[in-house]
């Protein structure tokens, strides 16, 4: 495996950063997760303005240009001969001193990892999820903004602790007033009466690419989809629910906190996107 640091492509083992950056000490930095289908970097463009806009909001200053930062990502893709996989893309805020002042960093550091990809069990897409609501609230938007996808991911990992001990794959985490955010690692979908409701991006949510994609692929099938406010009780009496993420792509829920959700199986409008998911993947859709 060759893995980008800073402009050179290097042996994983010679792949190593600063153990003074701030990335590690602090959570100090930005990144994204990206997939490739078919040796094509999927939705590459909307990945790097995220990341661009994530390290805008936490004043970390790119060293390079985005389109330096896609021809990064390709270039890696390439030389690791990933046909289908996923890439980690990161930028830390670079070395600097035990403290937390910025200033005295002066290396970010751009890491471009791109390897094959473990999957949910199969099983899990044919027969859906049961999973648990969190007890650990999603960052409050005030405090650190859901919306940046930063290196911080505590407040996720607590959750997926969570998740874990109760034996579910996935949590919902609630906001700060009590109404659904997401899921530890993806975003939340329900379908009632026909309409497919996600909880708005000031619920305090990752502003998802799958979400954005499965949103557009819905309206391009007729289904009428509202950003709602969305309460623990909307998940309990839905017909249907499923969440989506890079990694996840778009996967079943049929179980919350021990209730049944519609018929306890995939329903139909989550199969038919999931179907129309694929087939954007595979260049066969367009949005
Ligand atoms: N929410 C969180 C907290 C995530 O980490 C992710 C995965 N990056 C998502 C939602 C899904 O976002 P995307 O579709 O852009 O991968």
């Amino acid at each position: 495996m060759q893995v980008y640091v800073n402009g050179a492509l290097l042996p994983k083992e010679q792949a190593v950063v600063s153990v003074f950056d701030h990335g590690l000490l602090y959570g100090d930095g930005v990144f994204e997760g990206i997939r490739v289908y078919g040796g094509k970097v999927f939705l590459l463009g909307e990945h790097i303005e995220r990341l661009y806009e994530s390290a805008r909001a936490i004043r970390l200053v790119m060293p390079i240009s985005p389109a330096e930062m896609t021809a990064a990502v390709e270039k890696t893709v390439a030389a690791n001969g990933i046909r289908d996989g996923y890439v980690r893309l990161v930028v830390t805020r670079g070395s600097g001193s035990l403290g937390l002042d910025i200033r005295k960093t002066s290396d970010p550091q751009v890491i471009v990892i791109a390897d094959t990809i473990s999957l949910y069990p199969a099983e899990l897409y044919e027969k859906g999820m049961q999973i648990i609501t969190a007890s650990t609230i999603r960052n409050h938007p005030a405090a650190l903004s859901p919306r940046i996808k930063s290196l911080n991911y505590l407040n996720n990992i607590l959750a997926k602790i969570e998740a874990t001990d109760a034996g579910a794959p996935e949590a919902i985490m609630l906001n700060h007033k009590g109404d659904v955010a997401e899921c530890t690692g993806d975003n939340l979908f329900l379908v009632k009466k026909g309409e497919l409701l996600t909880p708005p991006v000031d619920s305090g949510v990752l502003d998802g690419v799958t979400r954005r994609a499965v949103m557009r692929l819905a309206e391009g099938a007729g289904v009428t989809v509202r950003e709602v406010t969305l309460q623990r009780h909307d998940v309990y009496v839905a017909d249907e629910c499923f969440l989506t993420g890079t990694a996840a792509e778009v996967i079943p829920v049929v179980g919350v906190d021990g209730r049944m959700i519609g018929d306890g199986k995939p329903g139909p409008v989550t199969q038919d996107l999931r179907q129309r998911f694929q087939r954007l993947t595979r260049g066969e859709l367009t949005l």
